[in-house]
């Protein structure tokens, strides 16, 4: 996601740059050297937020001190009465205790600024995790509108001019304009990356299904070929081995043209349940078979049957699983656990002694193409993606366990009883 603040664009996206130049004539005179006008600075003209509205705020800042505790406060139980904004807030009481000591730093800052690039650059950051929680937009409105409503009381109870108490009212609700309009900002950030991405996606899936099919062909011609060879080569050891290299490639080619496909075809899963033991033992089978290497199979008892695809989601923890004894090299320790999930799921979780994710992959982890490997083609995960959403479960990176490596962790919906 860029955290680009470039002029223009908050007008551009909004569509209203056409009223701001007839209500700024000057920006025609303007001469064109003159340096573009920052996104912030845009927005501060266009709710119009000038320098009196600074020194209101700052009055206010001492008037409003003694109550931020308790806005906060009030903040905080309001989000407790919406079951769907409470959701986001995962880490229970202490990210609470964090969250409101953040939010006390915010509303303090948004009365005493400087309302300068970095303030901006502040709200975008925090707009940026709301997004990445994925909080509901609306919350954003309720809580501003509690803010406001509790900054505007401060404001009409102190005993000053009526002049003076309207210019304080006013400065809140630019303030608090500006605020909202930082936050829509970030969220439509994210809706255009998003798109982006689809678009990729889209381009990607049609040259992938028509390459794949195209390459099929020849590759099964090369295929029958080298078997014919290999047939009519006799025991001549050298050739056969060459032969041979040429079938294990065109099978490598052809495995990794069927993951291409796998991840641009749509093809519903046939859910059953299943009891999630059996899934992790067969995929901890199959790797012995392939790999000859054993994993550390833990497993809880009475768990719930899980409702999938058994095959896709067999195919899920064999690639989360070789992908865990390529990263631990020559020697170290994989683990496969099945265990009782949040909200009644059960989770697989993979665990490899290896160095863990590269820090800059990580946001892109899940996307295709991605890899770090010389031979890589960087579709497992998207495929386990796809997959595990198609399930309506979840698949993530988190925290390392004990092993110190990357962890990934499975969550499945269960089979209702
Ligand atoms: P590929 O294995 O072809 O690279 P994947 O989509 O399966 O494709 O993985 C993408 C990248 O994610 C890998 O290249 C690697 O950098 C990283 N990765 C995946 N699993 C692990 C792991 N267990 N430990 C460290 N890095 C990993």
């Amino acid at each position: 996601m860029s955290g680009s603040i470039s002029g223009g664009g908050f007008a551009q996206e909004f569509g209203y740059s056409r009223a701001r130049e007839r209500r700024h004539p000057r920006s025609a005179a303007q001469p064109a050297t003159m340096p573009t006008e920052s996104m912030f600075e845009e927005l501060k003209r266009y709710v119009r937020f000038d320098s009196e509205d600074e020194t209101r705020l700052r009055e206010l800042s001492t008037l409003a001190e003694p109550h931020v505790e308790s806005i906060v406060e009030s903040f905080y139980a309001r989000v407790v009465e919406h079951s769907e904004a409470v959701a986001v807030v995962r880490g229970g009481q202490e990210q609470i205790s964090r969250l409101k000591r953040t939010l006390q730093a915010w509303l303090r800052s948004c009365l005493t600024g400087p309302w300068d690039e970095h303030y901006f650059e502040e709200r975008a950051r925090i707009g940026r995790v709301h997004v990445r929680i994925q909080l509901p937009q609306q919350y954003n409105f309720t809580a501003m509108a509690l803010v406001r409503e509790r900054l505007v009381l401060v404001a009409l109870e102190d005993d000053a001019p009526d002049a003076v108490t309207a210019a304080r009212v006013r400065a809140i609700n630019r303030l608090l304009d500006l605020e909202l309009a930082i936050i829509l900002h970030t969220y439509s950030e994210d809706y255009r990356a998003q798109l982006q991405r689809r678009e990729r996606l889209a381009t990607f899936g049609q040259m992938t299904s028509t390459i794949g099919h195209e390459l099929r062909n020849p590759l099964g011609v090369i295929e029958s070929s080298a078997y014919l060879l290999r047939r009519k080569l006799g025991t001549e050891p050298a050739l056969r081995r060459h032969v041979d290299k040429i079938r294990a490639q065109v099978s490598r080619s052809n495995r990794i043209i069927g993951s291409m496909l796998d991840i641009v075809r749509d093809r519903p899963p046939h859910v059953l349940p299943v009891a999630a033991p059996l899934l992790a033992e067969r995929a901890a089978a199959s790797l012995l078979e392939e790999l000859g290497f054993g994993v550390e199979l833990l497993i809880e008892p009475d768990l719930p049957r899980v409702l999938v695809d058994a095959a896709q989601i067999e195919q899920v923890l064999s690639n989360l699983l070789i992908n865990a004894v390529e990263a631990i090299g020559a020697e170290g320790r994989v683990r496969l656990e099945v265990v009782p999930g949040r909200d009644g799921r059960v989770e697989l979780r993979v665990s490899d002694s290896g160095p863990g994710v590269d820090a800059t992959l990580i946001p892109r982890l899940f996307e295709p193409l991605v890899t770090t490997k010389d031979s890589g083609v960087g579709l497992g995960l998207a495929f386990c993606r796809k997959v595990v959403d198609a399930h309506g479960g979840e698949l993530a990176l988190a925290k390392p366990d004990d092993l110190g490596g990357a962890r990934f962790i499975v969550r499945l919906p269960v089979a209702p009883l």
